[in-house]
């Protein structure tokens, strides 16, 4: 209930609770002391009627109307006065005017006083019954004892005026305070106004600080206490806008994105762009202590998938070098689709647009904004349709990776607004992804020879434990193949160093043309190349090699206009297999490579139990 209704009832109930007051007072008193004076009144009328009575029956002058006219020029509002006669005085004196009634029949035959209202039409009266005794003056002329009952005195008193005038009063009493009352109720209006004005107004204030709204201010044109509660209520707004405002410009000048949203209360936009700061800046230095680049790309992966439930989207590399992208992951694909994009974007970075023009690239703006999403054509048979949002991260001051949000037109307000805080844990991650890929580079660079980039044995002995143990794994063969260019010393010698140079980088294309990409081709020594055929059939690893040589047979090298050919000698040798052991195996395929040499060069052989190395084979 509001203060203004609280008061209105309180005066309500007290000016009626006072009036009920006011009119029992007045009745109670009208009872009480006005019948108080009556009673004395018919009281001093009875004691004068008994002497008036006994005096003219001493003076023999008893008249009866004239006893009573006499009393009543005494007695002001008298009624009636009716003197009647005990049995004892009857039977002496006879009946006497009056007949006894009910009540004064009682009255003599109890033999007290009694008195009582009577009211009557349009009146009230007060009857005062008085019995009398006989005394010693009374024996002179009665025939009684002293003391007996000689009749009785009925006092009839008009109360009717009084009552008028006492209700009268009382009425007259209720106006006033009736007066009274609505005054104090003006009164107390008046000065309640301005509280309830001033609590309606703190009220309002405070609602909207609790949505976030700090703007609203109290009216401080008073010069009371009221108007100091406005003022520290708006001093306290105040404050309040200012530092939220300070505290949100402060954070989201470190945002990238505003995460808050711009219609949303102050206090939730605080609270959401802190809550993402912390988590973004918890999730980079998560990240930071990840092993590797792939364990950091888990971990975003995770991150939309499971914290920002994200159905589906791709993570790319870009290789400025090549000029491509790598698919690092596409999920939510339907089976048999490898990408949400056109697969050219692998090939060729320029067909991803995000990519090449370093923006954020949404279908919200052009719904065919992009010809390489595909989205839409490897779900078609699924009949839904699907909005992409692609926003590359700069590293370096190149792009380093896309990120590529997919989701259907029921999602759209939803990931609208997940993307502000996706994309402050991807800036907060770019630095982390920067350094650990150039981590990464750094050390690819240390385990591949830069002349024909491939891998050197540094790489070998860094990855022979994997790939031992996934060979045991898989239970399946890795094939050696030991690869010698034959007589290079003469290359050399004929055509210079440069030209040799040319010689082992076009080996070393062949070599890597010739297997799969899960296989490896290391550069093992200066014309010596082992290449590790993973998951190999005997069968089709001879014919890899014998294809690798005549590769090498056929090219034709030039050198000042002098066409020339090299030839490549290969020993073969299986692991697990020929040994259990995986350097003895590479030992196995070098024996193998030199029984090659010493039985003319240019062949592939394979080892064989029984074959021995010829230390001075091929020289
Ligand atoms: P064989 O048929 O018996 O293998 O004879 P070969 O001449 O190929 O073998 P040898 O071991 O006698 O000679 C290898 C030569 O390769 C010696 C070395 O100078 C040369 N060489 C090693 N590394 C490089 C390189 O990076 N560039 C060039 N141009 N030559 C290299
Ligand atoms: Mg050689
Ligand atoms: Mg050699």
């Amino acid at each position: 209930m509001r203060i203004r209704a609280k008061v209105s009832l309180l005066i309500v109930l007290s000016t009626v609770a006072m009036v009920v007051m006011l009119v029992g007072i007045s009745l109670i008193s009208f009872r009480f002391t006005s019948l108080d004076n009556e009673k004395e009144h018919g009281a001093l009328a009875s004691e004068l009627a008994r002497n008036e009575l006994l005096i003219s029956f001493l003076a023999g002058d008893y008249d009866h109307e004239k006893l009573e006219k006499h009393i009543s020029t005494h007695i002001p509002d008298l009624y009636g006065i009716r003197i009647v006669r005990a049995q004892a005085t009857a039977d002496q004196f006879g009946a006497g005017k009056h007949e006894p009634n009910d009540a004064e029949r009682a009255a003599l035959k109890t033999g007290t006083s009694t008195d009582r209202l009577i009211e009557t039409d349009g009146g009230v009266k007060y009857q005062y019954i008085t019995p009398y005794y006989a005394e010693k003056a009374c024996i002179q002329c009665h025939s009684v004892n002293e003391g007996t009952l000689l009749g009785l005195v009925n006092i009839e008193l008009d109360l009717t005026q009084q009552r008028a005038d006492a209700m009268t009063t009382t009425y007259v009493l209720i106006a006033a305070f009736l007066i009274f009352a609505a005054m104090l109720g003006y009164i107390l209006r008046q000065l309640l106004n301005p509280i309830v004005a001033t609590a309606t107004a703190m009220r309002d204030v405070v609602a909207h600080a609790k949505e976030g709204k700090f703007s609203e201010r109290m009216d401080e044109g008073r010069n009371d206490e009221l108007g100091q509660v406005a003022t520290q209520t708006n001093h306290l707004m105040e404050t309040l806008e200012q530092s939220f405002g300070t505290i949100i410009r402060e954070v989201e000048s470190m945002e990238t994105h505003n995460v808050g949203g711009a219609d949303e209360n102050l206090l939730i936009r605080t609270v959401n762009s802190v809550k993402t700061m912390v988590a973004a800046v918890r999730f980079k230095q998560t990240i930071e202590e990840d092993r590797n680049l792939n364990d950091v790309y888990e971990r975003i992966f995770h991150a939309l998938a499971d914290h920002f439930q994200v159905k589906r989207f791709s993570l790319y590399e870009v290789n400025h070098d090549k000029q491509l992208m790598k698919m690092i992951y596409a999920h939510g694909l339907t089976e048999g689709v490898e990408l949400w994009c056109e697969p050219e974007i692998t090939v060729d970075a320029s067909a991803c647009r995000a990519c090449r023009t370093a923006h954020d690239v949404s279908s919200g703006d052009d719904e065919v904004i992009c010809t390489s999403f595909a989205g839409n054509r490897v779900c078609a048979k699924a009949g839904i349709h699907l909005n992409h949002f692609c926003t590359p991260l700069m590293q370096g001051g190149r792009i380093g990776v896309v990120l590529q949000v997919i989701f259907e037109n029921d999602e759209i307000e939803e990931i609208q607004k997940k993307l502000p805080y996706i994309r402050t844990y991807f800036s907060e991650a770019s630095p982390v992804i920067e350094s650990k890929r150039l981590m990464e580079m750094l050390h690819a660079s240390t385990l591949k020879d830069p002349m024909t980039d491939l891998y050197n044995r540094r790489f070998l002995d860094q990855f022979k434990p994997r790939l031992i143990a996934a060979a045991e794994r898989s239970k399946k063969q890795t094939a050696l193949l030991m690869c010698d260019v034959d007589h290079f010393k003469d290359t050399n010698d004929t055509y210079g160093h440069k030209v040799g140079d040319t010689v082992l980088i076009a080996t070393a294309n062949i070599l890597d043309k010739a297997v799969r990409p899960s296989d490896y081709v290391i550069r093992y020594g200066g014309e010596e190349f082992l290449v590790i055929i993973t998951d190999a059939d005997e069968k089709k690893t001879m014919e890899i090699a014998e294809r690798i040589r005549y590769k090498l047979e056929e090219h034709v090298f030039t050198s000042d206009g002098v066409n020339f050919s090299k030839t490549l000698s290969i020993g073969v040798a299986i692991f697990p297999g020929d040994s259990d052991a995986f350097d003895a195996c590479v030992h196995l395929a070098d024996t193998a490579l030199y029984v090659a040499k010493d039985s003319g060069r240019n062949q592939v052989i394979r080892y064989l139990d029984g074959m021995i190395k010829d230390e001075t084979a091929g020289t």
